[in-house]
């Protein structure tokens, strides 16, 4: 069957994400959704294995956040943040604090999560200078760390490893530093030390770094990193753009990992996949540093879609969905299935590790031995293995209600797709 003619009429005037249009095949036609499923315009289902980067929590076209969504679009689908105020935000804004320990308590709403890390980074930077303590400028970040594709955000990027490499060294100052791993001696917290003093903040994606290599850490690394960024005066941002809303098993991962940061974003689940959507959350030590009867301490940002009505409406319907089932439980077999499923391709040729948490199953393999995205196409499931110069990661974030058989499709696209030994 043919492309429909909005692909082939549009393909020449669309720059698509993260392509090499010059070697990059077509894109997948896709006409409608459903489920776990994204439905192809020649009638082909793909049971989608990465949720619309991690986005879809509940799945595709969920009727629950359609008629919060339907609802408010007949009401009030958007009106400015500056100096007016719509409900859907003020009461999401409310509820997200009621989720997160109690000093976050202060949401700051944007529309995409390398947006929410840059306003994270501002916060820091802004409250040390109203602090002052302008020398604080620099940040600290981690090797294999992503959080985002903005020139702030890409400055934190790993910058070996990293996709944002070519840019190194660009924008903003950082020192990137190990992830604190048990056995260094207290190497991390030397180095630590060692540059606080001009540090306004540290960031990290707590427990899992996801787009920089699906790489694990334990909590035990977070609550070393609390420690040394209060012995160093350090503000500590999670980013939970990609952890958050029960991916790795709790609601967020700093209430596995026991740490509270000074501030945390978060994005993807939030709107169940459906509208963009992320939020700043920081703590009200945070928040005060900037009241002042001086304009100048004000935090200067406010995206023209801050706070949309539609978005905020989603997210409400997202939560709710949260709220009505115990998604610890159900995270905790799907766990067990990706665990029981992939352990087997441990044995085949090219793969060096298989590893799960929560909602996410990694299958990393030697560079260059993963099989092209046509290939898991081909055999009903949509996946996109991240290409690093240190491995190949395939790996599964599916919809966190996924089905036995929409999962059982992937691990036998994955199983058909890797060669047998
Ligand atoms: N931080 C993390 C941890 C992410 O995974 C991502 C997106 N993959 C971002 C930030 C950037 O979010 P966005 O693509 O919405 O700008």
């Amino acid at each position: 069957m043919s492309d429909p003619s909005w692909l082939t009429e549009g393909a020449p005037h669309v720059w698509r994400p993260y392509c090499q249009h010059q070697t990059a095949p077509a894109p997948l036609p896709v006409v409608g959704s459903r489920g776990s499923r994204i439905l192809l315009a020649d009638g082909r289902e793909l049971v989608d294995g990465i949720a619309s980067w991690w986005t879809a929590a509940h799945g595709y076209n969920h009727p629950h956040i359609a008629s919060r969504v339907t609802a408010q679009l007949g009401v009030l689908p958007h009106v400015a943040f500056g100096g007016l105020a719509n409900e859907p935000a003020y009461t999401l804004a409310r509820r997200l604090a009621g989720l997160l320990p109690p000093s976050l308590s202060r949401v700051f709403f944007v529309e995409s999560g390398s947006v929410a890390v840059e306003v994270a980074l501002k916060m820091v930077v802004q409250s040390c200078h109203n602090r002052g303590e302008s020398h604080r400028r620099r940040l600290v970040c981690f090797e294999g760390a992503y959080h985002g594709d903005t020139l702030a955000t890409m400055a934190l990027s790993d910058p070996v490893t990293g996709m944002h490499r070519a840019f190194a060294g660009m924008g903003i100052e950082t020192i990137h530093l190990p992830v604190p791993a048990a056995g260094d001696g207290g190497a991390f917290e030397r180095d630590f030390r060692a540059v606080a003093g001009s540090v306004a903040g540290a960031i990290i994606e707590p427990l899992v770094q996801c787009a920089g290599g699906m790489r694990f850490h334990e909590p035990a690394a977070l609550q070393r990193l609390r420690r040394a960024c209060d012995e160093g005066g350090v503000r500590l941002i999670f980013d939970e753009i990609a952890t958050g809303f029960y991916r790795t098993g709790s609601r967020f991962a700093l209430d596995a990992a026991g740490v509270i940061p000074d501030i945390v974003t978060l994005g993807k689940a939030l709107t169940g996949g459906t509208l963009p959507l992320a939020a700043v959350v920081a703590s009200e030590d945070i928040f005060t540093s900037f009241l002042s009867e001086n304009p100048d301490f004000a935090l200067q940002h406010g995206p023209t879609y801050m706070g949309n009505a539609l978005a905020c409406a989603a997210a409400h319907g997202s939560l709710d969905l949260f709220e009505q089932d115990d998604f610890p439980a159900r995270v905790a077999r799907l766990a067990a299935a990706l665990a029981a499923r992939l352990a087997p391709l441990r044995h085949r040729p090219g793969v060096v590790d298989v590893r799960i948490l929560g909602g996410i199953g990694v299958v990393e393999m030697a560079p260059g031995t993963a099989p092209a995205a046509a290939a898991f196409a081909a055999r009903g499931a949509f996946l996109r293995p991240l290409r690093l110069p240190h491995a190949d990661i395939l790996y599964l974030m599916p919809p966190l209600t996924i089905d036995t058989a929409d999962l059982d499709q992937l691990v036998e696209a994955i199983e058909g797709a890797i060669a047998l030994p």
